[in-house]
């Protein structure tokens, strides 16, 4: 049976609750379950041995808290560097430029070159708007242009006029002329491939990306390759200058390890990826869900949760004594708003949740940002201890004397009184609930 690597770190540190700080050996031990997880997730070795070091030199000596596990301080490490390594947002591919905007499609034969640009054409022109004008370059197979043509075809997008006797050079010049004098904004440029790296590839590519002069440098690359996907990057990179790379048949491959390899030896973005051979089926690449995969899926968000405690350990100790009396002052708001500041705020939060951009962004909209924390904050620090552990002292003089020393207004600091009392009464009724009921609140 299938068991995540945060499932094996548990087993791992099992019993060694509460110790002070993760020891060498401890860490070691964490690793060698880290370095299989990657090599099972098809990570190049490479990548892999780098990787674990990085971890390593951070997880060593590191602070557990009380309220967590060894276990998860670990999970909680990889993780954080994981994304460090895959980059912590999506990369849009750049169009800001003067058009036409060229992008140049490079890659082996059958990684998903001519489907991807295509998909790339339709996404443009029906999300921005663009107009757009494909050219294939592919002189090695002869039916490769008609693909495209017949892709351009279904997407509603030109496609450049086949002239069977001309060489990629010519026709890369010939795509470039009819793109600024038919007033395109974006050309896309699909290349011929081979079935491995070699020298005569790479002069090709290097040769039409001298005369098309692009904006983007895309590697196409399937989610499958496996150790070779460090090589096949890093030639690319090195000849080409690449700006991004696309993963296609990520439909085909959950682990994610072809990502992490190319994005390690490349430092280049990986920019969309495909997951399917419909047109439609091409998304932005989230980093923060690769990393979650390679963790072990659904324990994201117990990772969080753990996270949340990790920060306010201290502080939800004291506050499980008050709660079991039903109590919750300005004091207890106020540090519950400062946690809330640490994780990132509820944005933050979410960020590390699959499929939670949504929510984001309305959580965006609803004013949930630091500021908001901020200015909360604020109000309660203008407060003097009494008023804080006796809120009902706050008449509307109080009130009046908070808002100007807070900076903010009267209506403010109501709304944050109300805000308070609401919180105040939930906390009595959960109050036998304990830890947990605290822990939920937090976890938004
Ligand atoms: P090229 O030789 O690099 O131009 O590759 P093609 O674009 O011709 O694609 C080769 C095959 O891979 C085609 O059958 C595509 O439909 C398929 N393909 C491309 N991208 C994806 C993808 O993201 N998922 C899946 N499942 N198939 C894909
Ligand atoms: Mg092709």
């Amino acid at each position: 049976m299938f068991e995540s690597l945060s499932d094996r770190l548990g087993k791992i540190f099992e019993g060694l609750r509460g110790r002070g700080a993760l020891s060498e050996a401890d860490v070691t031990a964490a690793l060698r379950e880290v370095r299989r997880a990657l090599i099972e997730a098809d990570v190049s070795l490479e990548v892999v041995r780098a990787f674990v070091e990085q971890v390593r030199e951070r997880a060593v000596g590191a602070e557990v808290t009380r309220s967590i596990t060894p276990g998860q301080q670990v999970v909680k490490i990889v993780h954080d560097e994981l994304v460090a390594v895959l980059g912590d947002a999506a990369v849009p591919i750049d169009l800001n430029a003067p058009a036409p905007v060229t992008l140049l499609m490079v890659g082996l034969q059958g990684s998903g070159k001519t489907t991807t640009t295509a998909k790339i054409a339709k996404r443009l022109k029906e999300r921005q708007g663009k107009k757009v004008l494909l050219a294939s370059l592919d002189t090695r197979r002869p039916a490769a242009m008609e693909q495209l043509k017949v892709l351009g075809e279904q997407v509603g997008v030109a496609t450049l006029p086949i002239v069977t006797t001309e060489d990629p050079v010519a026709i890369a010049r010939r795509a470039a002329r009819e793109a600024r004098l038919g007033g395109f904004d974006v050309l896309i440029l699909d290349t011929a491939g081979r079935t491995h790296i070699d020298e005569e590839l790479m002069d090709e590519t290097a040769r039409i990306k001298a005369v098309s002069n692009p904006h983007e440098v895309l590697l196409v690359a399937d989610a499958l390759t496996g150790q070779d996907a460090v090589n096949l990057a890093r030639s690319f990179d090195s000849r080409v200058d690449l700006t991004g790379i696309v993963l296609t048949r990520v439909d085909g491959d959950g682990r994610g390890g072809a990502a992490l390899s190319m994005r390690a030896a490349t430092g280049k973005p990986i920019k969309l990826v495909g997951v399917g051979e419909r047109m439609d089926a091409l998304e932005d690449f989230h980093p923060g869900r690769v990393a979650d995969r390679i963790l072990g899926m659904g324990d994201i968000v117990s990772l969080v949760e753990k996270a949340a405690q990790t920060v306010s350990a201290e502080d939800a100790q004291k506050m499980a004594k008050k709660l079991k009396k039903g109590v919750f002052d300005l004091e207890d708001l106020r540090n519950q708003l400062q946690q809330m500041k640490k994780m990132g705020g509820m944005g933050g939060l979410m960020s590390l949740m699959p499929g939670m951009g949504q929510m984001k962004k309305a959580l965006a909209g609803a004013n949930l940002d630091e500021k908001v924390f901020d200015r909360q904050i604020a109000i309660i620090n203008s407060m003097t201890l009494a008023e804080r552990t006796n809120p009902d002292l706050l008449n509307a003089k109080r009130r009046i004397r908070i808002a100007k020393g807070s900076g903010t207004k009267v209506e403010d600091v109501n709304k944050l009184m109300k805000q308070h009392r609401q919180m105040a009464d939930m906390m009595k009724k959960v109050g036998k609930g304990g830890l947990g009921a605290l822990s939920g609140m937090l976890g938004g």
